[in-house]
């Protein structure tokens, strides 16, 4: 039976990185856009290309009925999930707080929190042995910034991972005997299109000599922890993180 896997915000960066890569190793690929359903198509086209199986699927993570109804689409037409990437992410503007408005916050939070939590609850009624499920795993994508913060930056955006990351540790306990793993990688700085909507495009060639190894990563190489972590080689892991982030 073909693995099933839903990556959320799939149609650029370390999701669509992810996408693809899971798509080589055998898994039936969701391929979760907001807004750039060409950008998510040509995701899915190069899937079906390589003789995999794919399908984009448009969905505001942050709102509950395109969630639910892209998980029912998932379900029709891709079959039985067994992996989900809660990959989509948001950065605002660079910013200190005292310029921080409610509304500011609460769509860092929308997206970041409730679309990763929204995104577990659909796809633990799939998974979980209790539902008739197979079982499953899930990774969340963090942030190094979870760790680190980002004084005078974006405290939002890093306070949003650290609620993330509370869900993985808390979520991985609760469904652990309901035969699901949930993980989650955190990303150092990484060459995507983040960087330019947090209003600055050249961060990663700024901050990397700042880290260990003295470079920013790519997009692959986050997308090879995450499909570790989704894999039978992970099956005694649950509640564990990654950083990836050269070393910081
Ligand atoms: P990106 O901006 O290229 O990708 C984020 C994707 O999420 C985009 O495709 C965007 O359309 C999608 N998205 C945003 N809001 C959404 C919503 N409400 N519903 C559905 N999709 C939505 O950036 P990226 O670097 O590939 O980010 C992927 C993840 O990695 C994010 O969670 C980000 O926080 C995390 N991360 C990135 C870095 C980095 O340096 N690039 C570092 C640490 C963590």
């Amino acid at each position: 039976m073909t693995k099933v896997a839903l990556i959320t915000g799939a149609s650029r960066g370390i999701g669509r990185a992810t996408a693809l890569l899971l798509a080589r190793q055998g898994y039936a690929v969701g391929v979760n856009y907001q807004t750039n359903e060409a950008a998510a198509q040509q995701v899915v086209n190069q899937v079906l290309a390589a003789g995999g199986r794919a399908l984009a699927l448009q969905a505001d993570i942050a709102q509950e009925n395109e969630v639910v109804a892209m998980f029912s689409r998932l379900d029709a037409e891709l079959g039985t999930l067994c992996a989900l990437v809660n990959n989509a992410g948001i950065l605002f503007q660079q910013t200190s707080i005292e310029h921080m408005s409610a509304e500011r916050i609460n769509r860092v939070l929308a997206t970041n929190v409730t679309g990763s939590f929204l995104c577990c609850r659909e796809a633990v009624k799939r998974m979980a042995l209790r539902h008739g499920g197979q079982g499953g795993a899930i990774v969340n994508v963090s942030s190094g910034a979870a760790r680190l913060g980002s004084p005078g930056e974006y405290v939002d955006y890093a306070a949003s991972k650290g609620a993330q990351d509370t869900l993985t540790t808390g979520l991985a306990i609760e469904v652990a005997a309901q035969g699901i793993r949930v993980n989650s990688v955190r990303p150092g700085a990484i060459y995507t299109e983040m960087h330019a909507s947090g209003g600055e495009p050249e961060r990663v060639e700024r901050v990397k000599s700042l880290l260990p190894m003295q470079r920013g990563g790519q997009p692959e190489e986050i997308a090879q922890a995450i499909a570790w972590l989704l894999s039978d080689a992970a099956s005694y892991v649950t509640g564990s993180f990654i950083d990836a982030g050269g070393g910081r």
